[in-house]
């Protein structure tokens, strides 16, 4: 399983109610797109800013009213984390929790984004040459060049960065004015959605819409690719300061990051995941035939197993159970933790499978140590034969926008085909759905979505070449984020 990247929130009350609500409630409905710290920050004629390490906690009666009474104002933005840059030790996390604040020339801007950097080391190459420190994860990079940037005018400053900075950001930002303002990068890697209450005097942005359904807003639109969102005393104000010739959406948001609630780009993933597995069903009804009951791995695959089922009419059992509180997402986690997460994780109902032919179905196998553990709880339960059903296609590549997985050596479907994987993981197949079907599925086309981890063709140019220049080096095996090896990162690279 795979860490994600981010979620961010942001709402401002135009009726001036206390914005806190929105806020928490946006957060606690995105917590699954990170588990590694969250923040909030208000105004209310000035900055004030609350983060931690770990889930938002679900706080309640007193301890609400304090947090509320301390988060005061009718604007703010929020966000979860996991990352994908900087060092992962528990100070590092509480140092590179977002929101943050940047300051420059008597400005302050709050800032929290989704997202990764991919030309981080240069953009840190050139902060330090303008005195800067330059330190600190890319968030904190991306957050003082913005700083830097709307010195010379909001929109200038922030179509600078979609210009200058290369990778995935989805940001939402508060100024020491207490105008809120939300962006995305010109390829639109990462969601972000834009909602309002029935009277419109509560607006925000949310990565994902469950985060305005849980508030009772309504979806209105997207921010979309290279746009800028402004809610100010004036009202809306939006521009498109970059235009493309394409986008780049994150096909992978579809199979395993986004909640099967939440809608992107105008679907529910959840009917997305179940056409994944009418798809499944279609392209391997050989397999289907020949087996007993369709398993899902819990949660993320059980809309694609409802597919298949309905494809297929093969019988789909949900003996594969989560332990509810064992919540971490197992992707996010260090590799030694991540086996024993996913053994204590994972319950399987013993009995129901003995001598048993079983597909599972699962979101995507990446390094496939989570797969290899559920392949063997699977034959202690007696099962005989185990067939893997994966939704998203043979992840060959790694990924530098927002997915924690950055190196080559990590991906088994790198270093192995179908065959070698199934090996790997003690599975009698393994089966992807198709690339084309995929896409088909998403209601996307493909010069709409980010393939690169399935195809090798990166939507950026420094991003391609990294990627080039990892593969073909002898040290493929380098554990290292390959956007962090400056050996890669050259800046004769940069634009
Ligand atoms: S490389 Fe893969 S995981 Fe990363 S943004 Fe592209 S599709 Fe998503």
């Amino acid at each position: 399983m795979l860490k994600e990247s981010c979620g961010v929130f942001g709402a401002k009350c135009f009726n001036g109610k206390c914005v806190f609500d929105f806020l928490y409630w946006g957060l606690v409905a995105q917590n699954h797109r990170g588990h590694e710290s969250y923040g909030f920050l208000t105004y209310a004629g000035g900055f004030r800013r609350h983060v931690n390490v770990g889930l938002v906690p679900q706080i309640f009666g007193e301890r609400y009213s304090r947090w509320r009474g301390f988060l005061q104002g009718s604007v703010g933005i929020a966000h979860v984390r996991y990352g994908t840059s900087g060092d992962r030790s528990s100070l590092s996390r509480l140092n590179d929790a977002q929101p943050m604040i940047s300051s420059y020339a008597g400005e302050k801007i709050g800032f929290a984004f989704n997202g990764n950097i991919v030309n981080v080391n240069e953009l840190r190459s050139r902060l330090k040459a303008s005195g800067d420190s330059g330190a600190g994860c890319d968030a904190a990079v991306l957050s003082k060049i913005l700083a830097i940037s709307v010195g010379d005018g909001l929109m200038s400053g922030v179509e600078h960065c979609m210009r200058n900075v290369e990778g995935a950001f989805s940001a939402v930002c508060l100024r020491s004015n207490g105008e809120l303002f939300a962006f995305r990068d010109p390829l639109g890697i990462r969601p972000l959605s834009i909602g309002e209450s029935e009277d419109g005097t509560v607006k925000a942005f949310s990565s994902e819409t469950v985060g305005l359904d849980i508030n009772g807003l309504r979806f209105t639109s997207d921010v979309e690719p290279g746009e800028i969102v402004v809610f100010n005393k004036d009202g809306v104000v939006r521009e498109r300061l970059v235009k493309k010739d394409r986008t780049a959406f994150c096909a992978f948001e579809y199979a395993y990051f986004a909640r099967p609630d939440s809608m992107l780009n105008g679907k529910y993933v959840y009917s997305v995941r179940e056409d994944f597995g009418r798809n499944l069903g279609r392209r391997f009804r050989d397999v289907v035939e020949k087996s007993d009951v369709i398993l899902s791995m819990p949660e993320t695959a059980e809309d694609a197993a409802y597919g298949l089922h309905e494809e297929t009419g093969l019988k789909w059992e949900r003996i594969l159970r989560r332990h509810r509180y064992v919540t971490q997402r197992a992707f996010i986690l260090e590799p030694s933790e991540r086996v024993s997460t996913i053994d204590k994780k994972v319950n399987i109902m013993n009995g129901r499978l003995k001598g048993k032919k079983v597909i599972v179905v699962d979101d995507s196998i990446v390094r496939g140590d989570t797969t290899r553990t559920v392949v063997r709880k699977l034959r202690r339960a007696g099962a005989e034969k185990v067939y893997l059903f994966i939704t998203f296609p043979r992840i060959t590549h790694p990924c530098f926008y927002g997915v924690d997985m950055a190196t080559f050596s990590e991906l088994i479907g790198f270093r192995f085909d179908e065959e070698g994987v199934a090996k790997q993981v003690g599975a009698d197949g393994v089966f992807y759905q198709p690339l084309e079907d995929y896409v088909k599925a998403t209601g996307m086309g493909f010069n709409e979505l980010c393939l690169a981890c399935v195809t090798g063709e990166y939507p950026t140019e420094l991003a391609q070449k990294m990627a080039e220049a990892a593969k073909a080096s002898k040290d493929v095996k380098d554990e290292r984020r390959i956007y962090e090896r400056t050996e890669l990162t050259g800046r004769e690279w940069s634009a």
